[in-house]
């Protein structure tokens, strides 16, 4: 099923969205406010590990945690990094995480903060827990608890430490903070219940002893909270109303419950889970991103090719449009596969609506116009943006030759639907005039390496003198003004729609498209792409929509195609995907 063909039903939502709730969370704020539940505050989090970067699933959740706020009155929304994981977490995701959320256009102000903050107050939380009779210090191995869990159909077993008493509790987790034992020695278990039906429930483990450099806190710790502990009291401390996570957490929510019961803390939040966003032809998870990365598979986390925001940036993506995109693929509580069109669909939506058009050439053939005079130069006023009116006009440069697109020209014309340039045949060239195909050289591979033409003086400006009729209009460039530009086709990352599909011993790398990016070094586009600065997006007509990329020079442009004007894909992924 694809969540995107059905829409939520207005778009005016926006107006009046504290009463017409567009998805299952919203109508849960709103009841709650209604009641006034939460003392009628509203205040969601966003809560990333700061292990990656982000990718176009956070943003589903960034727009619903950050768009939940802010259409209720007095509504806010935190930045927290989880940063309780010290091995895996660096300043250089922490820095990403900020800028790309910034760039979508989120303002957290001074909310931001970092569960390892809390890592004093977690301990005395614990220290609590123990005294209570509800937490323990178990030395067993890891792989000796494993073994006691017991599975879905067997309950587990307690652990022969498990009756320890408080005191003892006390002294053993004082000394694993103190330093005094191995890694791995000694964790610090919640005492719940090794039969219960919810495996997340057998006592699971709060605590544990790891020494490893923490991106915030040094070497201040050498034990480290789990997230089961550290998420639930982090939201309780930040007073948050409605933490919303994805489905794979919803094991977890008995338990999530249970700390915050079992303590006293300033508010119970309530957990509320949502169906995480899966995209055909990708991956969203930091670890399988990281590892394309590592391996060198793609070009570092911001590769035009990548689902990451960094990456859909570079590659010429607005923040508009990733946020139109959020909007319409909605919240659901069932798991589902989103196409990419959606996606697409909602970058030319919007590009077609701000990008200046230019004529660049990909992949240039040489046309002489035979009777057009030597050394002569006019110049055509061509429309920067037929959907802004307010985008003006340019002036492009004519002459002598030119370039057209190896496409747009045939040795001979297939049929008589063909309307492009071939021997005998009349074209218009977009803006200035309307030229008949002569004769045609070639290399001695056998490649037409030089077009032939004539011109129509009358057909100035590219209307028609005396009403005849052209159907194919071409763009071109001014050899003579041209300015030589690379230019980056991107394409699917993967060839399946789920990557994760894979032979056996083989690993999602297979399915890596070979063909993902085709470079294109000998494009000529018009004087007015240069200079342009990075990230200018742009539309080349007839072609797409391309993204100056900071390799840039003045002397040599590089462009990244963000979509194609329409949508090659759509029938190619509706079978695919069945
Ligand atoms: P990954 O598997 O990519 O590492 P994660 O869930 O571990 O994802 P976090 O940094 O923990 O990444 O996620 C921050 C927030 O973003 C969480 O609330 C998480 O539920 C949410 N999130 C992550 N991936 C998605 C997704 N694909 N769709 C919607 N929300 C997501
Ligand atoms: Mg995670």
């Amino acid at each position: 099923m694809n969540e995107a063909q059905n829409p939520p039903e207005s778009d005016n939502s926006q107006e009046n969205s504290s009463t017409e709730s567009r998805d299952f969370i919203r109508e849960i704020v709103a009841a709650d406010l209604a009641s006034g539940k939460h003392g009628g505050r509203v205040q969601t989090r966003f809560p990333p590990e700061p292990n990656g970067y982000l990718h176009i699933g956070h943003a589903k959740s960034i727009c619903l945690n950050f768009g939940v706020a802010e259409e209720n009155e007095g509504g806010r929304c935190n930045l927290r990094f989880d940063d309780t994981n010290p091995a895996k977490e660096e300043q250089e995701f922490v820095e990403s995480i900020e800028e790309d959320l910034r760039w979508l256009g989120f303002d957290w102000g001074q909310r931001i903060f970092f569960a390892s903050d809390y890592f004093e107050q977690l301990y005395e939380y614990a220290l609590e827990l123990i005294r209570r009779g509800l937490a323990y210090v178990d030395s067993l191995g890891a792989e000796e608890i494993r073994e006691h869990r017991g599975t879905l159909t067997e309950p587990g077993k307690n652990s022969p430490y498990r009756e320890r008493s408080v005191e003892e509790n006390l002294d053993l987790f004082a000394r694993m903070r103190a330093g005094e034992f191995e890694d791995g020695a000694h964790v610090l278990r919640a005492k719940i219940d090794m039969s219960s039906p919810h495996i997340v429930m057998r006592d699971p483990t709060l605590y544990r002893i790891r020494r490893a450099h923490h991106h915030r806190t040094g070497d201040a710790w050498c034990i480290y909270p789990m997230y089961d502990f550290t998420h639930c009291l982090s939201d309780s401390i930040e007073e948050i109303t409605h933490s919303l996570c994805t489905l794979e957490f919803e094991n977890h929510r008995p338990l999530y419950d249970w700390v915050l019961d079992a303590l006293e803390t300033p508010c119970h939040p309530q957990q509320i889970e949502f169906a995480r966003l899966n995209l055909a032809f990708t991956l969203l998870s930091k670890r399988k991103l990281m590892r394309l990365v590592t391996d060198g598979l793609v070009d570092g986390w911001d590769d035009p090719r990548m689902p990451t925001i960094s990456g859909l940036r570079r590659r010429g993506y607005t923040p508009e449009a990733i946020r139109a995109f959020c909007d319409l693929i909605g919240v659901a509580k069932r798991d589902s596969l989103v196409e990419m069109t959606p996606l697409e669909n909602a970058v030319r939506e919007h590009l077609n609506r701000i990008a200046p058009r230019y004529m660049a050439v990909l992949r240039p053939l040489k046309v002489i116009i035979d009777n057009y005079p030597e050394g002569q130069v006019e110049e055509f006023e061509a429309i920067n943006n037929p959907e802004d009116p307010q985008a003006g006009t340019r002036k492009v440069p004519f002459s002598k030759e030119l370039f057209i697109e190896q496409d747009d020209f045939r040795e001979e014309a297939p049929n008589r639907k063909y309307f492009r340039l071939a021997p005998g045949r009349e074209i218009r060239l977009r803006y200035a005039y309307f030229i008949t195909c002569t004769s045609f050289v070639k290399n001695e591979m056998g490649e037409v390496i030089e077009v032939h033409c004539s011109y129509d003086p009358e057909s100035r400006g590219g209307s028609s003198p005396d009403g005849r009729r052209v159907r194919g209009t071409s763009h071109w460039v001014s050899a003579a003004h041209a300015v030589p530009a690379q230019v980056r086709l991107y394409d699917r990352l993967f060839t399946k729609p789920n990557p994760n599909e894979v032979e056996e011993g083989g690993d999602f790398t297979d399915n890596l498209n070979p063909a993902s990016l085709e470079l294109l070094t000998e494009c000529m586009v018009e004087p007015n792409l240069r200079g342009l600065e990075a990230e200018s997006r742009v539309q080349f007509e007839r072609q797409g929509y391309f993204c100056v990329d900071r390799d840039s020079s003045s002397e040599r442009p590089v462009f990244n195609r963000t979509v194609s004007l329409r949508d090659s894909w759509a029938k190619i992924e509706k079978a695919l995907m069945g």
